[in-house]
């Protein structure tokens, strides 16, 4: 998974001045670097499957229903999605080819000419401009993967001239390289981009969500600072990937950056990104790292931005009984009042509210599932009943640890004490990929009580 950064525009058409002279020249060039490297694995009896985006060279035998033969297809697939994310068209690439080698036998790939001395002793993957190599791996899912991974390296160091800090070199090729497959009616697959994936079954074997969910239970996730400060070389355990991933997700998806940060990786993907991402317009550098932090503390499966995104303001302290609506269908909500910290305050809760439905695999009957406050106990999501009103505040929990939504009351009645000095929020407890199917809302009373 490593690059290195003496990347050359081989084969490729430059975005900008100059178009059609670097066209015409790197068309010339590229037959001219890539067809002795593939008559020569032809020689050494490697197998070389050809796609339009990709030559993929590989020592592994050939055997049924691996899928090692539809990996430059969808190779094809995935570089449509690449040159969409970074709002290119297709001739923009102009002929542009990789070549990756997926290697069991480092020997053969050396004897072959086709293994550089230059190339470093990489675990898994390496890329230099546009060549690439990955160790085979047994997992097929985790073999394409790796595989597209690389390709986003070969694709953004040579098509987009990358040379940015590693969060974001590691960051977008594990945000572009994460998919599931899709099979077309003829049975053969299809690649469809799952940047946050929907569920675990997507993605066997990748882990960044549950790695991410460790970290945060082990309270050794990462600041968005400690992420975006990472250098090079202390970029490399599988949690760095997991914490890049998360950055660059973030910045792409949540609706505070996500239009702004398109901008700014069309633009120049030069060192200076952290420099121009601060200089965004409407960037507050507290608000980024809060809400990297609340996006880690309740990352999961089918993660919605739209849906999780927090409302930060402060509002005035709550002095006087009050009614608030919390819908089923949002993470945590801003109630719009600040409670003081040591202060004891009351919770009343009514309403009803639809959490989707239930179908019973015996008879296939379908049960719509309905709550009221105290949740419903045949499906539980992080320690709660599914359903159940919660009332938290933001803040360090423990010493040492990164800031999170606290529980501080739940239920449909509760005398609680404030946490901290700050906003209340509200939520129905669901998982993130449960609240696309809710409806309905819940009202909640709260009101200051008298300190005993
Ligand atoms: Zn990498």
């Amino acid at each position: 998974m490593i690059v290195a950064v003496t990347a050359a525009v081989i084969g490729a058409k430059r975005i900008g001045a100059d178009e059609t002279r670097a066209a015409t020249a790197a068309e010339g060039e590229e037959a001219a670097w890539l067809e002795p490297l593939v008559t020569r694995a032809r020689r050494a009896g490697l197998r070389v499957l050809e796609g339009r985006r990709l030559v993929l060279v590989t020592d592994r035998p050939t055997r049924a229903g691996d899928g090692v033969a539809d990996l430059p297809m969808l190779f094809d697939q995935a570089f449509e999605c690449w040159c969409d994310h970074y709002g290119m068209s297709a001739d923009d690439a102009g002929e542009w080819r990789a070549l990756g080698c997926l290697v069991v036998d480092r020997e053969r790939f050396r004897a072959a000419g086709l293994l550089p001395a230059g190339v470093p002793e990489f675990a898994n993957g390496f890329c230099d401009g546009s060549r690439f190599w990955l160790m085979d791996q047994s997992n097929p899912a985790y073999r394409r993967h790796l595989l597209l991974h690389e390709g986003v390296h070969a694709f953004t160091l040579t098509l987009r001239e990358l040379a940015t800090p590693v969060w974001y070199t590691e960051g977008v090729a594990e945000y572009l390289a994460t998919h599931r497959l899709d099979h077309d009616a003829d049975g053969s697959p299809r690649f469809v981009a799952t940047p946050i994936p929907d569920r675990s079954e997507d993605v066997e074997q990748l882990g960044r969500i549950e790695m991410i969910r460790d970290l945060r239970t082990l309270d050794r996730a990462p600041a968005l600072a400690g992420v975006l400060g990472q250098t090079a070389g202390e970029h490399g355990a599988i949690r760095d990937y997991a914490a890049s991933w998360a950055a660059v997700a973030l910045f792409a998806n949540h609706p505070a950056y996500a239009e702004s940060f398109a901008n700014l990786e069309r633009g120049p993907l030069s060192p200076d990104l952290d420099q121009r991402l601060a200089a965004l317009p409407g960037w507050d550098a507290d608000r980024a790292a809060r809400d990297f932090d609340a996006f880690t503390d309740g990352l999961d499966y089918g993660w919605d931005f739209s849906r999780m995104a927090i409302d930060w303001t402060v509002s005035p302290p709550l002095d006087a009984p009050r009614e608030f609506t919390v819908a089923a269908d949002r993470g945590w909500q801003n109630a719009g009042a600040s409670l003081a910290a040591g202060k004891r305050y009351a919770l009343a809760t009514h309403g009803r509210v639809g959490l989707g439905s239930m179908t019973d695999q015996a008879s296939g009957l379908v049960t719509p599932l309905e709550s009221e406050p105290a949740g419903i106990s045949l499906e539980w999501y992080r320690g709660r009943p599914i359903g159940r009103l919660l009332v938290a505040q933001w803040g360090v929990d423990q010493p040492g640890s990164r800031p999170r939504f606290v529980v501080v009351a739940e239920g449909d009645a509760a005398e609680f004490e404030a946490r901290f000095d700050g906003p209340v929020y509200l939520r129905v407890n669901d998982s993130p990929r449960g609240l696309t199917n809710n409806t309905g809302a819940y009202e909640v009373g709260l009101q200051s009580r008298p300190s005993r």
